[in-house]
């Protein structure tokens, strides 16, 4: 097992990775902007380099620096958390060549998987079920074009190979707009991206967001912890996820479950990953795979009581899965509630000095967060300031315990979406579960205030 690990990255998933080392035995160096002296993660660190000033492009996305920390402290491997450089074949390939062990896939399935038309083509040659749409990436010729959307049938959507974070996407519902579509959305990847590959889906009207959580090692044994429903979206930005999906059945999921780790075992997958489906009318549609831990991951480690960090670490460390697939029993049912420095109901950022930061406890809940009160929540980065994360033996008690955990918390100085969540853990169509990807847009625009 490793001595020590670099943390490249910030916020409640460096406190997050460097729990899981220290119950690990495994000494942490953070990497911190000038942004983040603050944080928690950095009080408490084995180790913390202040790598950069506060802007990304200078700090957490700076490889060199991260790299010559990882030297200097004589770490043996690199954590790269979710966002920043953990998608980033470019900075798994650097980490390696420095003689560093990258805890997450090769790089080339990150490159692989980062590219959504060789990972489309890589999941049809798998056998996992995709969006019907263009084979490949769309060619110049526009009869084509119109030709490969009519056999799809309209409505489309325009998707950059590239694209990410919700971005590169466009809808289209009528022949007349299709051309300048594609033309458009081509320039914008171009420009974006610097890959102005597209490729078209038939756009699903009403679908929701399961995903799938695999974890395979370097030995092709690879397996599935279950689904998360991810419906609750903004934005395209999950805010609510939890673990199992209501109201699917079990053989449903299975089927497909056991489809994404013969998937990962075929293309020699290492590590943790999520494939993410659109579930319409009974059926999963691949749209991507994430070849890192993701946010939500803690709903899935409630439900199994695996610690998906570090499995990542053993993996990475060369250890084999100490559970086959029939090992794996789910338990109950988890949710998670992500709290955004945030207006709740306009959604502006609301960075600035937390005055006053009351966690909630109690029996099934679990909160992640490097913030405190005397906080500074820095502008520069994403909004989301912690996580809270409640299971119950049933649905109906992980709610129950998501509202009382809810009304617990307080937090002053700054606004957070802590409202909305309140509003939503009461409202009868979630209560009901199984809401589409569009619930939440809805609501809202009902509910603006
Ligand atoms: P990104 O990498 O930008 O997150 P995804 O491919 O995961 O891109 O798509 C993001 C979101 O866009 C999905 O969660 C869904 O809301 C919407 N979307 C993508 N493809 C389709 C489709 N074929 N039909 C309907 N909605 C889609």
């Amino acid at each position: 097992m490793f001595k020590k690990i670099l943390i490249a990255n910030r916020g409640e998933i460096a406190l997050r990775i460097q729990r899981a080392c220290r119950e690990m035995g495994i000494k942490s160096v953070v990497v911190y902007s000038e942004a983040d002296r603050e944080a928690k993660y950095v009080k408490l660190a084995d180790e913390a380099v202040c790598i950069g000033p506060a802007a990304s492009a200078l700090s957490y996305l700076n490889m060199p620096a991260i790299i010559s920390t990882a030297e200097v402290t004589d770490a043996e491997a690199v954590h790269p958390g979710y966002g920043f450089l953990s998608e980033n074949a470019d900075f798994a390939e650097r980490v390696e060549k420095s003689g560093f062990v990258f805890i997450g896939p090769s790089p080339e399935s990150i490159r692989t998987m980062g590219d959504k038309v060789a990972a489309k083509q890589a999941m049809i040659k798998a056998g996992v079920p995709c969006v019907p749409g263009s084979e490949g990436a769309l060619p110049d010729d526009p009869k084509e074009i119109i030709r490969i959307a009519r056999a799809i049938g309209y409505p489309v959507i325009i998707k950059a190979a590239g694209g990410g974070g919700g971005r590169g996407m466009r809808v289209v519902h009528t022949e007349a707009a299709l051309i300048h579509a594609v033309q458009t959305t081509r320039t914008e990847a171009g420009a974006a991206f610097g890959n102005p590959q597209v490729y078209m889906e038939k756009f699903l009207e009403n679908p929701r967001h399961i995903e799938i959580q695999i974890m395979a090692d370097t030995f092709r044994n690879a397996v599935w912890l279950g689904e998360r429903d991810c419906s609750m979206q903004r934005r395209h930005q999950k805010i609510i996820e939890e673990a199992p999906a209501p109201g699917i059945a079990r053989r449903v999921i299975e089927k497909i479950g056991e489809r994404c780790a013969a998937a990962c075992k075929k293309m020699g997958y290492r590590g943790a990953g999520t494939f993410e489906f659109l579930y319409e009318n009974g059926e999963f549609f691949f749209i991507e795979m994430n070849t890192r831990v993701q946010v939500e991951h803690p709903v899935t480690e409630l439900v199994t009581g695996i610690d998906i960090v570090q499995m990542q670490i053993r993996v990475a460390a060369g250890e084999k899965l100490p559970f086959t697939q029939r090992q794996i029993a789910m338990r109950g049912h988890a949710i998670e509630c992500r709290i955004n420095a945030e207006d709740a109901f306009k959604l502006t950022p609301s960075p600035g000095r937390i005055t006053l930061w009351h966690a909630p406890g109690g029996p099934g809940v679990r909160v992640d967060s490097h913030v405190y009160t005397n906080y500074f929540v820095p502008p520069n980065y994403d909004s989301m300031i912690g996580k809270i994360i409640c299971h119950g033996d049933t649905r109906e008690q992980a709610l129950a315990r998501m509202r009382t955990a809810l009304s617990e918390t307080v937090v002053e100085g700054i606004q957070t979406n802590i409202p909305l969540h309140r509003e939503l853990m009461v409202d009868a169509k979630f209560i009901e579960g199984g809401t589409s990807i569009h619930y939440l847009e809805g609501w809202l625009g009902q509910h603006r205030r």
